[in-house]
């Protein structure tokens, strides 16, 4: 189904005519709202419009917590899912936990609570280890210089960088290369 005039501006002004028949999935990250959800309007190229409930979902969509388009309450387990696509997603850029919770569509505070209290650990601890998991795999495969590495994970100031690769593995991003390559 296109996205008409008059259906962007129903999901602007989070009118309800459509509810039910139409709902929206937002490919950057990859949640689906209805017409009405109160969320952040995204950007217009990133909507796709679903005109059966069973499409968002077999495409990889998840529902979104803030409108519940499928009815049903979303789970916490579902919700941290949807946490982690999105710092999968934006982990090479400077995520702050107000832009998460943006993007996730929660409260700072409500994210952060449950987000500990199902992984053990806060959304910030969870972004560092996938960056430095993301370091680890391009200093192992790739040649490129350790402050291109920090910058490709989001970590653009370089001694920063070296600082949390050693407080996770150990050694510099320097001496881990040295390492693996003899
Ligand atoms: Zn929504």
């Amino acid at each position: 189904m296109e996205l008409t005039d008059s259906i962007w501006e129903i999901i602007k002004t989070n009118s309800k005519s459509l509810d039910g028949k139409v709902w929206y999935g937002v490919k950057s990250t990859k949640i689906f709202c209805k017409p009405s959800c109160p969320s952040r309007i995204p950007n217009k190229s990133n909507v796709l419009l679903f005109t059966n409930l069973d499409t968002p979902v077999q495409n990889g969509f998840r529902p979104c917590k803030r409108c519940q388009p499928i009815n049903e309450i979303v789970s916490d387990d579902i919700w941290v899912d949807e946490i982690n696509y999105i710092l999968e997603s934006y982990y090479d850029q400077n995520l702050t936990l107000a832009e998460l919770s943006v993007l996730a569509h929660g409260s700072i505070s409500h994210l952060r609570h449950v987000y500990q209290s199902k992984t053990g650990i806060s959304p910030s601890e969870k972004l560092m280890q996938i960056r430095m998991d993301k370091a680890e795999i391009l200093l192992q495969n790739t040649k490129r210089s350790i402050g291109d590495i920090g910058n490709d994970v989001g970590i653009p100031n370089n001694s920063y960088f070296i600082k949390l690769f050693k407080k996770t593995y150990g050694v510099t991003p320097h001496q881990y290369r040295v390492d693996r390559i003899n």
